[in-house]
C-alpha cells in the first residue's frame, strides 16, 4: 500500500468534499490545529496507516497498532478540530463494513478527551457502537449522555485512578456485550497522571491494564494513536502493547 494513497473515495466515507479541499488551503483551522505544509498528506497517512491496522487484524485476528500522527477522533464530517484533520478511526469503521466483511464494529475510547468527530459521524449508522471514557468536564465539552449508538462514561478532573478504570472497564464490557466482529481502538495516553493538558490521574501500569483486558477479551481489534503529550508517552504505550501482546 501507498503510504499516502488513501483514495478520495474512501475518506468520503466520512468526509465532505468541501473538508477534503479545505485540507488543501493554507489557513489554520482553529487555535488548536494549525495548517502545516502538506498537512493533508500527514493526515492522509495517519488514514492509511488505521486501515492497514484494521485489515491486518481482521484477517488475522492478532492485535495491530498504527502509531502515527496527527491523532484523528475530534475531525468531524466537515471540520477539523482539535489536533485533528481526517477521522482515521472512523473511516476505518465505515471501511471495515464496506470492505473487510465486518458486519459489526465497535469503537473503544480511552483517550482522555472524547471522540466528538467520531461520535458525530457514526452516529445511526447500522452495525457500528462508539464507546468513550473522558474527563468531564473538559475538551470539547461533548460525551456527557448516551446517545443512539453512542455510549459515555463522562469522569471528573481528579478521579481517583480506580474510579477512572471502573469506568473504562465498563465501557469495554459493553464493547464485549456488542458482540464485534472489529474493535477500533482509539489508544490515547493522554489520561496519564503526568500529562500536560488534562487533569486525569492514570500511571503506567493502568495502560498495561488496559492492554490485557483487550488480550483477555478475545476481541479482533486494531488500535490507533490519538493522544497524549507526556515525555512519558513512549514508556506508556509500550506498556499497552507489551502487556497485549501478552
Ligand atoms: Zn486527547
Amino acid at each position: 500500500m501507498v503510504a499516502d494513497g488513501v483514495p478520495d473515495e474512501i475518506l468520503r466515507l466520512a468526509h465532505t468534499p468541501e473538508h477534503l479541499a479545505r485540507l488543501e488551503m493554507p489557513r489554520d483551522f482553529d487555535p488548536d490545529t494549525p495548517y502545516f505544509p502538506d498537512i493533508a498528506r500527514h493526515a492522509r497517512r495517519s488514514v492509511s496507516a488505521a486501515l492497514a491496522a484494521a485489515s491486518h487484524a481482521h484477517a488475522s485476528r492478532e492485535p495491530a497498532f498504527a502509531l502515527m500522527r496527527p491523532p484523528g477522533h475530534h475531525a468531524t464530517a466537515g471540520s477539523a478540530m482539535g489536533f485533528c484533520y481526517l477521522n482515521q478511526v472512523a473511516i476505518a469503521a465505515l471501511a471495515a463494513r464496506r470492505d473487510l466483511g465486518a458486519r459489526r464494529v465497535a469503537v473503544w475510547d480511552f483517550d482522555a478527551h472524547h471522540c466528538n468527530g467520531t461520535e458525530a459521524i457514526l452516529k445511526g449508522r447500522e452495525g457500528l457502537l462508539v464507546c468513550s471514557a473522558h474527563q468531564s468536564p473538559g475538551y470539547p465539552g461533548t460525551g456527557l449522555r448516551d446517545s443512539g449508538n453512542s455510549r459515555n462514561w463522562p469522569i471528573p478532573p481528579n478521579t481517583p485512578r480506580g474510579l477512572h478504570m471502573d469506568a473504562l472497564r465498563a465501557s469495554l464490557d459493553a464493547v464485549v456485550s456488542f458482540r464485534p466482529d472489529l474493535v477500533l481502538v482509539s489508544a490515547g495516553f493522554d489520561a496519564y497522571a503526568r500529562d500536560p493538558i488534562t487533569e486525569m490521574t492514570l500511571e503506567t501500569e493502568d495502560f498495561a491494564t488496559l492492554g490485557r483486558w483487550l488480550r483477555e477479551s478475545n476481541l479482533t481489534a486494531a488500535a490507533v494513536l490519538e493522544g497524549g503529550y507526556s515525555t512519558d508517552l513512549p514508556t506508556l504505550v509500550e506498556a499497552f502493547l507489551a502487556s497485549w501482546a501478552g
